[in-house]
C-alpha cells in the first residue's frame, strides 16, 4: 500500500524524508508542490531529480480527485462539481461567489449514515470516509480548474464531519497552514448534525473555525422525527455542547433552520426557537427546504419565510434566511451524485 502523502502535515513529511534518507529541504518542496503549487502529480516537481520523483511515486500516492461534471450558473456563477476518487466514488462540492470572497462547499464522506428525512446524501447509505487528502483536493481543484482563489471553506456538502472526525482535523489544519494554502480558520466552517462528543472535542483543539449546528427542529420531540441522531443525543446536551464551543473559542454558534412547511414553521415553533436562541449569543440561518425527488417535502412561500424571519428578529434573534445560490443548476445538494449513483455510472 502506498502512503497517502497529501494528508501529511509538513513536521510527518520531514520525518518520511528523514527515514528514506532524503535532506529535509526536500520535505519544504515537495510540500509547497502538494499545497502551495496544488501540484497532483510527481512528475510536475521539476526541482527534484527524476530519481526522487520516482522513488517518490514508488512509495507514495497523491489521491486523485477527478472532474467528471462541472455545471455552471447563468444566475450567479455558482459553479457545481462532481469529483470522482480512487475507488469510483463520486462527491459533490460547490463555488460559490460572494462580494466578500468566493467560498467553497465540500462534502467530507461519499454518502451520510446519519439519515435526515430530508436530505438527498443519505439515501444511499455511508460509502466511506474521505481522507484529508481528498477533502483538500477538492479545494485545490476548485481553485485550479476556475483560476479563482478561494478564501471561504464551508464543510457542508455530503457526509457528516464529525463522523470522520481525525480526517476533518487534519484537513483543517493542513487547509489553514501558514506554509500551504493558508486560509483564516474564520473563514472556515463546519457543520455538524450534533454529534455530542465530536463537538467537545473540538471545541478542545483550539481552533477558531465556526461550528454550524443543524438544529431544524425546536423540540427535542420534533427534531428526533426529522434526523435520527437526535435519538443518541438530546437537544439539551447538543445545545450545552454548542454553548461549550461558544465558551472555548469565543466563536458565536451558527443555527441552521431547515424550513420545512406545516412541519416546523408554525407560530409554536417561533416560540419555541425563541425560547432556546434568545439566551445564547449566535445566529440563525434559516434554509427554505431544497426539493429532493425522492422525498415530499415542501418549502413554504416566500413569503412565509420571510414572515417568520421578521418575527423571530423581533423577539431579538440575529437571523437571515440563506440566499439560494445556483438554482437553475442541479436541484438540491447531493443531488448531482445521486444522479450517478442511481445510474450506476
Ligand atoms: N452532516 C452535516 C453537514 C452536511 S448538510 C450536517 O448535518 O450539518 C449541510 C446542511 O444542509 C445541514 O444543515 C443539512 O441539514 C442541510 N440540508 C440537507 N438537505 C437539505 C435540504 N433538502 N434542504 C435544505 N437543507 C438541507
Amino acid at each position: 500500500m502506498k502512503k497517502d502523502i497529501r494528508s501529511m502535515t509538513f513536521d510527518e513529511l520531514k520525518k518520511e524524508m528523514q527515514e528514506i534518507g532524503e535532506k529535509p529541504f526536500r520535505a519544504k518542496q515537495i510540500y509547497e508542490w502538494l499545497h502551495v503549487k496544488l501540484s497532483d502529480s510527481f512528475d510536475e516537481m521539476t526541482n527534484l531529480s527524476k530519481t526522487l520523483r520516482e522513488r517518490l511515486a514508488d512509495a507514495y500516492e497523491i489521491l486523485p480527485v477527478q472532474m467528471e461534471e462541472r455545471q455552471v450558473s447563468k444566475l450567479d456563477g455558482t459553479n457545481k462539481f462532481l469529483f470522482r476518487l480512487f475507488d469510483g466514488n463520486m462527491v459533490e462540492s460547490v463555488l460559490m461567489k460572494y462580494k466578500h470572497g468566493n467560498s467553497v462547499c465540500i462534502s467530507s464522506q461519499a454518502g451520510c449514515r446519519m439519515g435526515c428525512a430530508f436530505c438527498a446524501s443519505t439515501i444511499g447509505g455511508l460509502q466511506r470516509n474521505l481522507t484529508a487528502s481528498e477533502m483538500l483536493g477538492q479545494v485545490y481543484q476548485i481553485q485550479k480548474i476556475t483560476g479563482e482563489r478561494v478564501s471561504n471553506v464551508v464543510v457542508m456538502g455530503t457526509g457528516e464531519p464529525l463522523d470522520n472526525y481525525d480526517n476533518f482535523l487534519r484537513f483543517v489544519r493542513l487547509l489553514t497552514d501558514e506554509n500551504g494554502l493558508n486560509i483564516s480558520q474564520r473563514n472556515v466552517t463546519v457543520s455538524t448534525c450534533g454529534i455530542v462528543p465530536g463537538i467537545r472535542k473540538l471545541a478542545e483543539e483550539k481552533l477558531q473555525i465556526t461550528l454550524a449546528l443543524s438544529l431544524h427542529g425546536s423540540t427535542q420531540e420534533k427534531r428526533r422525527k426529522l434526523m435520527p441522531v437526535a435519538n443518541k443525543y438530546e437537544l439539551s446536551e447538543v445545545l450545552s455542547a454548542c454553548d461549550g464551543y461558544f465558551e472555548k473559542t469565543g466563536r458565536r454558534v451558527t443555527f441552521e433552520y431547515s424550513l420545512v412547511h406545516g412541519v416546523n414553521d408554525t407560530e409554536e415553533d417561533i416560540r419555541e426557537l425563541t425560547a432556546i436562541l434568545r439566551p445564547r449569543k449566535c445566529h440563525l440561518n434559516l434554509i427554505p427546504v431544497n426539493p429532493v425527488r425522492e422525498r415530499d417535502f415542501v418549502r413554504p412561500s416566500r413569503e412565509n419565510a420571510l414572515n417568520f424571519k421578521n418575527k423571530l428578529e423581533k423577539s431579538g434573534i440575529n437571523v437571515t434566511i440563506r440566499r439560494e445560490m445556483g438554482s437553475d443548476i442541479d436541484g438540491a445538494c447531493g443531488q448531482l451524485r445521486r444522479r450517478y449513483v442511481k445510474n450506476g455510472i
